[in-house]
């Protein structure tokens, strides 16, 4: 979620702090709802994506879901980001939700080429819908923040970071390098690959972990 984690073309979750004052919870200036994306198939992708993680998991954790300039309204070094999830900040952003980049939304063959090269750089984890792919991710992002600091996630964090540890010490076969990056990229590309249908042993152990804390 870190900054760091960034790279170009990564999905570039985060880098804004946790701020639970509601007052803080704002849209940035150049966000549009999801009916802005002037391609259907894309539009549809977009929410079936959400509704596929709401069948999966149970329940959206994050309901403003919205395509922003990024270059605009987070700087430059978001141009090439596909999406961000913010949870709301102190410093620079106080916005908090989950937005998909308008370049992007505007040019959805591009959109896909590129998260693409990105299976084929071996940085994503690959599935076989791109688009999906991108919004489960920050989806998964906004599921783990909203529950992090809870009983629940305090108490099955030690296990997840185990689960992590071991996963990367073995090179598996369907998995990205975007997953090394640390926990919370795990966390988000494992949830992915559950909700896309691409699961294996860490996926299944994970969904136990969450499942047996009620997370
Ligand atoms: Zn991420």
């Amino acid at each position: 979620m870190a900054k760091s984690g960034q790279r170009k073309g990564g999905t570039g979750a985060g880098g804004v702090r946790p701020d639970r004052s509601a007052r803080f919870d704002l849209v940035p200036s150049t966000a549009q709802g999801l009916s802005s994306i002037a391609d259907p198939k894309l539009r549809k992708e977009v929410q079936e994506a959400i509704s596929r993680f709401s069948t999966v998991f149970g329940g959206v954790p994050e309901r403003v879901v919205k395509v922003v300039d990024l270059a605009a309204d987070f700087g430059a070094q978001f141009a090439d980001s596909f999406a961000v999830q913010a949870e709301g900040g102190v410093n620079s952003w106080y916005y908090r939700g989950i937005f998909i980049n308008r370049a992007y939304t505007d040019n959805p063959k591009e959109f896909r080429a590129r998260v693409r090269e990105q299976y084929d750089l071996g940085w994503f984890s690959p599935t076989t819908k791109p688009v999906r792919h991108i919004i489960i991710h920050e989806l998964a992002h906004a599921k783990w923040s909203s529950q992090k600091n809870s009983r629940n996630a305090r108490k099955a964090a030690p296990e997840i970071s185990k689960l992590y540890r071991q996963w990367r010490r073995e090179k598996r076969p369907g998995w990205g390098n975007y997953a090394r990056v640390n926990r919370n990229e795990f966390v988000a590309e494992a949830l992915t690959k559950h909700a896309m249908g691409s699961r294996d042993r860490y996926t299944k152990k994970l969904m136990k972990i969450l499942e047996a804390n009620n997370l």
